[in-house]
Formats: C-alpha cells, structure tokens, sequence
C-alpha cells in the first residue's frame, strides 16, 4: 500500500519548541506554494494510494475550499485511499469547515493540543483555549467525521503530575476516537533549546517523563483507548492507517518542501528550502533532494525500529520472508541482552517491547538500527 504524506508549511505563528520546516503565514507566499504542489502533483505518475495526509505546519491555515481542491487534485493522482487525514490548529477552525471537508473525502482530523492547561498552552507558545477545543469537537462531530484525534504533550515546563491528569482527563471526556502523547523533544537551534541552555532545571529528567507517560497509558487504557504504538491510543476501528504503514515500513510518497518520501527501496528527502522548492516545482524541474537507497542491514535495522514501535512488535516469520534475517539468529546479542533486562519479549512468531520497554523504546530500538 502506498501512503501519500502533502506538507502545508503555514502557520499562523511559530511555536518556539518546533522543528518542523514552517513559515510564518503570509497570502502571496501561501498562494505560490499551493501552486508549486499543484505542479508537483502533476508530475506524479499516477498510482493508487491507500492513505492521503495532509500535514504542517498548520494546513487549515489555508481556508476550507483551498483544502477541497488540493485533495481533489491529489486524489485524481493517487485515487483510491480510505483514509484521507489532516492536521488542524483548533483556533483557525470556523464554523463551516468541517462539512466542506466532509465532502472533500476527508475522514480524520487530527487536533493540534498539546494541552487543555492555560499556563502550558502559553509556555508551548499556542494560541488556543480549552474551550476552544471543546467548539472543534463538537462541531467535527456535527459534520460526521468519522475520526477525531487529539494531540497532547507532557514534559512540558511548568506541568505536573496534576496538570497533565487534567488534560487527559479533558481529552477522554470530550470522547474523541484517538489521542497522541509525545513527550516534549528539545531539538537544537530552536528558542526552547536557548531556554534549556539558560535554564536546564526548568525541563524534564527521563525520571520524572516516564511518570508522565506511565500516566498517560493508565489513564488512557482505563478509558478503553488501546496503546497500538508508543505514542498513539485508539479506540477499537480508529487507529491511523497513514501512520501504521510508515510503522510497517511500507511505501510513502511525500509531496511539499522538506516531504520524505520511501519508494523501491529509496528513501528521499525534498529541500526544506522553501525558495528552492517553489522554485524547482514551477519551473518543472525536479525537486532538489537527498536519496538514499536502504538496502540489506540497513533496511532490516530500520524495519525492526518501527516494527518495534508497535503494540503488535515484529512478525519473525513475515520479517524473514521479506528481509531474508532471521530476528532471533542474526539479532541475537540485541534480542538476548533486551530480554535479560525485561524490555523486549518473544511471543510465539512474534518479539516485541514489554510494559517495561516501552519507556525505553529509543534504546531498544537504536541499537536494532546500529547491530552490525
Ligand atoms: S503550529 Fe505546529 S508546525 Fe506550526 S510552529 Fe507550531 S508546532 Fe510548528
């Protein structure tokens, strides 16, 4: 199956702990953009598609009907997909967005949270209420989209034990389908890693993270959500197909500045020069890029890492027959010395992180990504 990843790079403002390739909104920028996709699209050898999704930046930066026609012109390349998501900013919603998106085919949103907590929606650098929110999901309720996700964000300066139960708790009795909790990452060269420099006491150790996150799996489960991923919890029939195709390490194609994309064994990056990339697509030539073919090792190492993401782990019977490693025999040091310690177990054909591991999934799975 193929997933198909379009970046809208828009936001409205910048959040100082972001990394993503985003531009502060400005129409004439935003207009030129739409038009290099348009022209990027156009190249694409058409292909069905399983997923279609838009993320950002902040996609409903755009108005509904720019969101309408982008999808049709995406969906007439890559027809066929079931699950057609996007990333929305819950302030920028207005009142009659959810049903134009309806009809456009979308059938997930996904709401940019991170918290319900006033004092951590301002530290994050956002601009929404918890009312707000609230407003979102009901009215995406009322236009009938069949999925409705939140993201929400612990390790947040300021926030503790308390604060992030509230926003859990926030999140489960607004009754939406889906709920993704990252913990917060300091990425290097953004305002939050000067912040953190200035004043390393103010963010989290791993200590008191991993309450956090142990917080959230106790009271997400409590409420029926099923942990299918280290990060993600779904209610039965809502996990994101677009997201567990990238887990499966299965084919994406990644349309925009700075997309990503895996097909035939490439995986490519686009420029996340903004000017390099409108440039590039308008005048049809192709997007500058960086390419990489996995092959061997490298592939395996790479599958195993976002297999292990997953509730489900690694099928060693299915990994054998499309990787040509047999898990238990060519991993054996990484399996024995995980299985000792109590974060990886085989079950039957399958090897996957315990309770346990999940809270230290980066080790595991990083050293699946580096056993040579
Ligand atoms: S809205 Fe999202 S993409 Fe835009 S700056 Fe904030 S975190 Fe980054």
């Amino acid at each position: 199956m193929l997933g198909v990843y379009v970046h809208l790079p828009f936001c409205p403002y910048l959040c100082p702990y972001c990394d993503f390739a985003k531009w502060p909104m400005r129409a004439t920028s935003a207009r030129r953009y739409l038009d290099a996709l348009y022209a990027e699209i156009e190249r694409e050898w058409p292909a069905p598609a399983a997923t279609v999704y838009l993320g950002g930046g902040t996609p409903n930066a755009y108005d509904a009907p720019a969101i309408a026609q982008l999808l049709a012109r995406v969906r007439a390349r890559f027809p066929g997909a079931g699950e057609l998501s996007i990333e929305i900013n819950p302030e920028l919603v207005r009142a009659g967005d959810f049903p134009i998106y309806r009809e456009a085919g979308i059938t997930r949103i996904s709401i940019g949270v991170q918290s319900f907590v006033a004092g951590e929606i301002e530290t994050l650098g956002r601009k929404h209420t918890a009312a707000q929110i609230e407003e979102v999901v009901a009215l995406a309720r009322a236009a009938r989209l069949p999925s409705v996700s939140l993201d929400l964000m612990f390790a947040v300066p300021g926030q503790n034990a308390q604060s992030w139960r509230r926003s859990l708790s926030a999140a489960i009795a607004l009754d939406v389908d889906h709920v993704s909790a990252y913990g917060l990452t300091v990425e290097e060269g953004t305002p939050y890693a000067a912040w953190r420099a200035r004043a390393p006491d103010v963010f989290f150790d791993d200590a008191r993270e991993a309450e956090l996150y142990a917080l959230a799996i106790e009271l997400l489960a409590a409420a029926g959500y099923e942990q299918y991923e280290i990060s993600n919890f779904a209610r039965p029939g809502h996990r994101c197909a677009h997201n567990l195709n990238y887990w499966a390490n299965g084919e994406y194609a990644g349309l925009g500045v700075g997309a990503a994309s895996y097909r035939e064994g490439v995986r490519s990056l686009h420029t996340r020069s903004l000017e390099e990339y409108a440039a590039a697509a308008l005048a049809g030539r192709p997007i500058p890029s960086e390419a990489e073919r996995l092959e061997g090792r490298r592939r395996a190492g790479e599958a195993m890492m976002l297999a292990l993401r997953t509730a489900q782990g690694v099928g060693l019977s299915e990994f054998k027959e499309r990787y040509g490693i047999d898990v238990m025999t060519d991993y054996a040091p990484v399996v024995a010395r995980f299985a000792r310690t109590g974060l990886l177990e085989r079950i039957g054909d399958t090897v996957r992180l315990t309770q346990r591991g999940r809270f230290l999934a980066n080790d595991v799975c990083g050293a699946f990504l580096t056993f040579e």
